[in-house]
């Protein structure tokens, strides 16, 4: 079995089958760093990368472990109160969400689960090897091809990303041609580091969004290196400027003061560096009738989505865990694996596509197919958002639907109903009551 990619998809799938079969390997185009260091085929390793609760559960069970792993190389324990979350005008009820994550750089995340993976005894990575395309035997791929010679492989899982070359050089060739969605954003990230006191923000992480509005958001969360790693951005075009002061001005705009305060009062330790992401994009694997037996696409290469929602590592988890249980059930040669993986991947990236998708409609320069229902949820989400500014219950079902793990639907159980409609009159939008913003430095004590 070829699994193609060594970032986030790449490890997980090859983790989730190394139950289920004889070997894997892993094939890399870059050479891998043995330092924690972002790396260049993996770009957005220099900004914001949370990992939900869906995500953090499925490493949980496959590495065990992990987090005091994480945690002992310096990430750092986020308690489940729930950080200062700010969106439609206020903050998010705070108390026990019941949540507790870990919060650390992204190459700092991979670095620990490829080591993880790199010690199973049945998986092998391979670094500095590009993968050209597939081979193929009629429609059955029998491998892949590096250097014009073909590597046999009863499986071969492409994790290579949103550019896959795998899917571009089939579609090119009319071999698999998935209809693609793109519903387009324009989200552009500008981030860095800061040097982080204990104290800062109460030890919590702070993330603000200027929606409905402008959009703009800012996020600060701790780090390794006793560091803030901090995010400021825009979409449809609203880049923030590169210069540091340019930075602190947009900053300011924000609707909370603390990510321009952290700014302000904590010593700047990287460069600034910024990304932009066009759209959201599915390739639509489980609307084609012949897919090609042996081939399997999964992680940013099926879908990839607006990266504020912080779901693209979790929604590989997902889909990794489930080609594991497939194989288990019906072994890797199952010509009909392909077209049951994708259903079945289909119905996880169903609940982030709609998530991201949906919430980035709710601006006006967003264009793209809308999915069926969406004004309708928006406006529903609007009241939740109000009503999680002064219900605990709200928040925490808010949340769980956030971090992926409970469905959207959960949202519509009359307990969740009955308290948004009640609650969502009591958010200080509403009453006009101010709005506390959180203490930045520590406390100063004679
Ligand atoms: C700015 C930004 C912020 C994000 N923030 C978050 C976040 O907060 N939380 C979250 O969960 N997700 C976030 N994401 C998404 C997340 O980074 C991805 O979903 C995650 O990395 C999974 O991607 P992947 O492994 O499928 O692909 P990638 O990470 O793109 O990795 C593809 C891998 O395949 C390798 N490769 C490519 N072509 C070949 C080839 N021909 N041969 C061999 N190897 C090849 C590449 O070198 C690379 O290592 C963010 C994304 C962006 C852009």
């Amino acid at each position: 079995m070829v699994v193609v990619g060594a970032s986030i998809a790449g490890l997980l799938a090859a983790r989730a089958l190394s139950d289920h079969v004889e070997s894997v390997v892993v094939l890399e185009r870059e050479r891998l760093p043995e330092s924690v260091e972002p790396r260049g085929r993996v770009p957005q390793g220099r900004h914001i990368h949370l990992l939900l609760s869906a995500g953090l559960d499925r490493l949980r069970d496959w590495f065990p472990g992990i987090e005091d792993e994480c945690l002992g190389r310096g990430a750092v324990h986020i308690d489940g109160t729930g950080g200062f979350v700010f969106q439609g005008g206020a903050y998010r009820a705070r108390g026990d969400w019941g949540r507790p994550a870990i919060s650390q750089s992204r190459p700092l995340l991979e670095s620990v689960v490829r080591g993880r993976v790199a010690t199973l005894p049945n998986v092998t990575i391979e670094d500095g090897v590009t993968v050209e395309g597939v081979a193929l035997s009629g429609r059955r791929v029998t491998g892949v091809l590096v250097d014009g010679q073909e590597r046999p492989a009863d499986l071969v899982v492409d994790c290579s990303g949103r550019s896959s070359r795998i899917a571009h050089d089939l579609a090119s060739r009319g071999l698999l041609d998935p209809p693609v969605t793109r519903v387009d954003i324009d989200i552009a990230y500008t981030s860095f580091t800061l040097r982080r006191s204990a104290g800062d923000l109460d030890g919590q992480f702070v993330f603000c969004s200027d929606n409905p509005g402008t959009f703009r958001f800012g996020a600060a969360v701790p780090i390794e290196g006793e560091r803030w790693q901090v995010t400021v951005g825009g979409v449809h075009g609203d880049v923030p400027p590169l210069s540091y002061d340019g930075i602190a001005e947009f900053a300011a705009t924000l609707p909370t003061p603390a990510v321009g305060q952290l700014i302000d009062r904590c010593e700047r330790v990287s460069e600034v560096t910024t990304y932009r992401f066009p759209s959201s994009q599915r390739r639509r694997y489980e609307k084609v009738r012949d897919l090609l037996p042996g081939l399997v696409v999964l992680g940013d290469a099926s879908s990839s989505f607006d990266p504020i929602y912080g779901q693209g590592m979790s929604s590989s988890a997902l889909q990794a865990e489930t080609l594991g249980q497939l194989v288990a059930r019906t072994g890797v040669w199952d010509a009909d694996l392909p077209r049951r993986f994708h259903r079945r991947a289909a119905r996880i990236i169903e609940a982030p596509w709609r998530i991201a998708v949906g919430g980035d409609f709710g601006h006006p320069a967003t264009r793209g197919p809308k999915p069926l229902g969406t004004d309708q949820l928006n406006g529903y989400i609007r009241r939740v958002v109000l009503a999680a500014h002064a219900s605990l219950p709200v928040a925490v079902a808010f949340n769980d639907v956030l971090q992926l793990a409970r469905p959207p639907a959960s949202l519509f159980h009359p307990f969740v109903v009955a308290r948004v409609l009640r609650a969502a009159g009591r958010s200080p939008v509403v009453t006009g009551a101010p709005v506390l913003h959180p203490r930045v430095g520590p406390v100063v004590t004679d």
